[in-house]
C-alpha cells in the first residue's frame, strides 16, 4: 500500500481518511493510576496551500499566519511546550506535568517544517517535535539532513521516526514491520549521533505487533492519529493527539482547556 501518494506534484498523507483503529490495549500496566491531560497537537503540513481543490491536503495543512497565531495565542495564554519523549518521566509519575503543558508534533518531516515553523518556534523559544520518514530526507518536499542537523543542534526540536517509508504498519508482515520500526531508529541515531526516543505510527495505523516492536526497539513512547487529550502509562504507545485544523485559532484555548477524554 503507498504511503504518501503522488498527485499535482504535491505529496500529502491519507491518514484522516482512515476507520479507526483496533486500540485494544496490548499492556496491562500497574501504574494505571498515572493520568493526567496533555494536549499533543498533530500538524502535518504549515503552508499557504495553492489547490483549495485539493480537500485532502488541505485538511493536513495549516496555513503560516494561522499557525503563528495559535502559536502566540498559546505562548500568551501561559502554556509551556514540551518534547513528546518529555512525557516518559510523566507517564512513569517521575515528574508531574504542568497544568498548561503541551507537544506539538509534526508529522512527515516536510521542507516547511524548516522554512516556516522553525523560524517560529525560534521567534517564540517553543520546543517542538518532528516526525521524519527516513528514506524521505533529502527528497523534493521534505527535509534535508543538512536542516534535520540544523533542528537538532537548535534544542529546540525533537526527532522522532516514523519509519522509513512511512510504512502502513497494521496487519505488515513481521520482518517487514520489524525494519521500519526498529532498524529505523537505529539508521537515525547513527546518521544524527542522537538517540531517537519517540515514535510516530505512519496513518496512526498499528497493531499488537507493531506495539511490541515499537517497545523492542527502545522507543519510550508512541504517538497515535486517534483525538484525545488525557494520558495514562497504560497508553504509553499509542498516545492520543489533536488535529489543530480542526477548530478555529480563535477558540483553540477555550477548545483545549474543554477536551477531556
Ligand atoms: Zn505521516
Amino acid at each position: 500500500m503507498s504511503s504518501i501518494r503522488m498527485e499535482n506534484n504535491q505529496y500529502y498523507d491519507r491518514s484522516v481518511f482512515l476507520p479507526p483503529i483496533d486500540i485494544t490495549p496490548p499492556v496491562s500496566s500497574t501504574e494505571s493510576q498515572i493520568k493526567f491531560k496533555l494536549p499533543i497537537l498533530m500538524y502535518h503540513y504549515v503552508e499557504a496551500y495553492g489547490d483549495p481543490k485539493d480537500v485532502v491536503r488541505r485538511g493536513l495543512t495549516v496555513n503560516p499566519e494561522t499557525f503563528e497565531q495559535e502559536l502566540k495565542r498559546l505562548v500568551e495564554g501561559g502554556y509551556t511546550m514540551y518534547f513528546a519523549k518529555d512525557m516518559n518521566d510523566m507517564l512513569s509519575g517521575e515528574t508531574q506535568p504542568i497544568a498548561k503543558g503541551m507537544v506539538l508534533t509534526f508529522d512527515d518531516g516536510y521542507e516547511d517544517f524548516y522554512t516556516v515553523v522553525f523560524p517560529l518556534l525560534k521567534k517564540y523559544h517553543v520546543k517542538a517535535t518532528v516526525y521524519v520518514i527516513y528514506n524521505y530526507i533529502d527528497r523534493k518536499g521534505f527535509l534535508t539532513e543538512r536542516e534535520i542537523q540544523e533542528l537538532i543542534n537548535s534544542g529546540l526540536v525533537e526527532i522522532g521516526c516514523h519509519t522509513f517509508d512511512h510504512a502502513y504498519l497494521k496487519n505488515m508482515q513481521y520482518e517487514a514491520a520489524r525494519h521500519q520500526i526498529i532498524e529505523s531508529k537505529a539508521k537515525f541515531e547513527e546518521r544524527f549521533g542522537i538517540v531517537v526516543e519517540t515514535f510516530a505510527y505512519p496513518f496512526g495505523a498499528y497493531d499488537n505487533n507493531a506495539v511490541q516492536l515499537a517497545k523492542e526497539a527502545g522507543y519510550k513512547l508512541a504517538v497515535s492519529v486517534v483525538p484525545g487529550a488525557i494520558h495514562g502509562a497504560d497508553s504509553r504507545f499509542y498516545l492520543t493527539r489533536i488535529r489543530p485544523g480542526i477548530f478555529n485559532p480563535a477558540d483553540m484555548i477555550q477548545v483545549l482547556e474543554k477536551y477531556n477524554k
